[in-house]
């Protein structure tokens, strides 16, 4: 009866728990300890999935990659002080890729606030930098509210990190059930479109411009615009070039993409769509030389700060992508206009594609050993399932790879990202297997590590292990970052002399078996020096659901990427 449920209590942390259930957050990544444990231990009894990681940044990249790839919060869940300070990369890299993000952190007791509390911090002050909102409940009656808050902040306008803070009393403060009240589940981010004017605008200098170029972002990606920005390139014959996460919105094979020939695509177009991509390192600032000066762009983003970042725009629309590239194609669809196939500027572009993809096929195709960069993608390739999740970091083995290896869906490749973070990897394949094994059973994920890449969050080989999850990780290994030595000028090198004098600071250990990591928990590793041993490897591996597996693939210590016609470009990331 009434009298009887009205003094049934519950703990803080099971109204943490319930609150973030009721605003449908799935998956939950952490490490746990003093005092969030029983958070996790109530997550997981409402049926979030739980993902103990081995270290606070690794969990928080990965929660970070669930909200890229299903527009919800990842929830990254880490004890006070240290634990939170580790989060902060996830929270930084998550805000600077415009993902959305939860970060839920314990914190000291708060009648010991300034005493020297265990693990005390200015945790709330800490995160502000790194997120679009951080709050801390003044009840536990309240986190219902700010929980939803923290959500609804984090996928509405420009997606983004939001830290909520939780007392260490709070947890396992016993409350009355009928006192908490909880917050609806936010409403998915309403959708904006851009002024009809402007539309009709962008219209007409699409319609008129000689060197039309769509670029496509990650935004185009995150925004699910996929299917009308593949009509827009199919039916007016556009040329489109992926940014690194803009690849598969629409296919790398696509006879549109312009890819192969990055460079000139963006050097002599007159008019550049920019859908979800902004105008900076990644894209060369928009600025002469890489660009003519000028150049019209037409920028299509939700966050009406960015239109007109280092270049004036001709035309901007705000709005949602997926909107807003509708209302153009209905727009073009006005009139007959397409744009001619055989066109110089498409006939240019095609040339130069060719060329390029020769260069990189006899690079390609040199028997000599160790390897280079392109025999061992090229050999990827050719095994790589067109559904899989591609996760890629590194210098060159991102650089190279992703010239290489071809994305054909929306949203799956992850990499360093626009804060060109290395340590990424294994968190982000962690969080699409859980994605690929709860929306896509059979999808694999293909981690392309570079060495050094590698060992940033290496001991998250246990919890792929633990979990075992789809992933095949390939440890492209060069002895080193960037460049490393080869076993015999190792050991020349270190005769009779202190180590610290002389390794190079760019060399790591050469040879070294990675892949006895993976078979350390009971995965299956592969060390490999030849093409015909990487063939197998590979095949062997996508052969085997049933476990994950390394393939550490020992290549040329000094190979490097192909001449460039810039000698700039030898510098950047693309
Ligand atoms: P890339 O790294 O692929 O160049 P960026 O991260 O620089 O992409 O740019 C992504 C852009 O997409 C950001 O400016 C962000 O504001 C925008 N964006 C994110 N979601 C949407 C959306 N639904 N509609 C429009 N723009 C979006
Ligand atoms: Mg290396």
């Amino acid at each position: 009866n009434f009298a009887e449920r009205s003094e049934e209590q519950m703990s803080g942390a099971k109204v943490i728990a319930q609150a973030l259930k009721t605003q449908d957050v799935e998956y939950m990544f952490g490490i746990v300890g003093i005092p969030v444990t029983e958070i996790a231990i109530a997550a997981q009894q409402l049926g979030i999935k739980y993902i103990g990681m081995r270290n606070e940044q690794a969990a928080c990249y990965a929660a970070s990659a669930i909200g890229y790839l299903t527009g919800r919060p990842g929830v990254c869940l880490v004890v006070s002080g240290p634990g939170l300070i580790h989060a902060l990369g996830g929270m930084a890299n998550a805000n600077m890729n415009c993902w959305p993000l939860l970060v839920i952190g314990g914190s000291s007791e708060r009648n010991q606030e300034t005493m020297g509390a265990f693990q005390e911090f200015p945790q709330v002050e800490a995160c502000r930098l790194y997120t679009k909102f951080s709050a801390r409940p003044s009840s536990i009656e309240a986190i219902p509210f700010v929980i939803e808050k923290a959500v609804r902040t984090s996928i509405y306008g420009r997606p983004g990190a939001c830290y909520v803070d939780i007392p260490a009393d709070f947890v396992n403060l016993q409350v009355n059930v009928n006192s908490i009240k909880y917050a609806e589940c936010c409403m998915s981010p309403p959708i904006s479109m851009a002024e009809t004017s402007a539309v009709r605008m962008a219209a007409s200098v699409i319609r008129n411009a000689k060197q039309p170029l769509l670029i496509i972002g990650k935004g185009a990606a995150y925004a699910h615009a996929e299917e009308n920005i593949k009509k827009l390139v199919e039916q007016y014959k556009l040329p489109f070039l992926p940014t690194p996460m803009g690849k598969g919105v629409v296919p790398d094979n696509h006879p549109n993409c312009v890819g192969a020939a990055r460079s000139r695509a963006l050097q002599f177009a007159d008019v550049i769509v920019l859908f979800g991509a902004r105008l900076n390192w990644i894209l060369h600032f928009g600025l002469p030389p890489r660009y003519q000066p000028d150049v019209k762009f037409i920028q299509v983003d939700i966050c009406a700060e960015e239109l007109g970042n280092n270049v004036k725009p001709a035309v901007t629309l705000l709005g949602d992508i997926s909107a807003v590239s509708k209302q153009l194609l209905e727009e073009l669809d006005k009139t007959s206009w397409v744009y001619p196939p055989e066109s110089k500027w498409w006939k240019s572009l095609r040339e130069k594609m060719k060329s390029n993809e020769a260069a990189s096929k006899e690079l390609a195709s040199k028997k000599s050993l160790p390897m280079n960069y392109y025999t061992v993608f090229y050999h990827v390739q050719e095994q790589l399932p067109t559904d899989c999740f591609v996760v890629s970091e590194g210098a060159n083995t991102m650089d190279i790879g992703r010239t290489v290896l071809q994305n054909y869906l929306p949203r799956h490749r992850l990499d360093a990202g626009t804060f060109g973070t290395m340590g990424v990897g294994l968190g982000f394949a962690i969080a699409a297997a859980m994605v690929a094994k709860d929306r896509s059973p059979g999808q694999w994920v293909i981690c392309v590590e570079g060495d050094s890449a590698f060992g940033f969050s290496g001991m998250e080989v246990e919890t792929i292990c633990r979990y075992n999850l789809p992933i095949i990780l390939l440890v492209v290994n060069n002895n080193g970052i960037y460049q490393g030595f080869d076993m015999n000028t190792w050991k020349e090198t270190l005769k009779f002399q202190d180590p610290t004098a002389v390794i190079p600071p760019m060399c790591l250990l050469p040879n070294s078996h990675y892949e006895q990591v993976m078979t350390a928990f009971g995965g299956k590793g592969y060390f490999v020096e030849t093409p015909e041993e990487l063939q197998k490897s590979l095949r062997l591996s996508l052969a085997d659901t049933t476990k994950p597996s390394l393939i550490n693939i020992m290549i040329e210590p000094q190979a490097t990427r192909k001449a460039q016609d810039f000698h700039w470009l030898t510098r950047s990331n693309m």
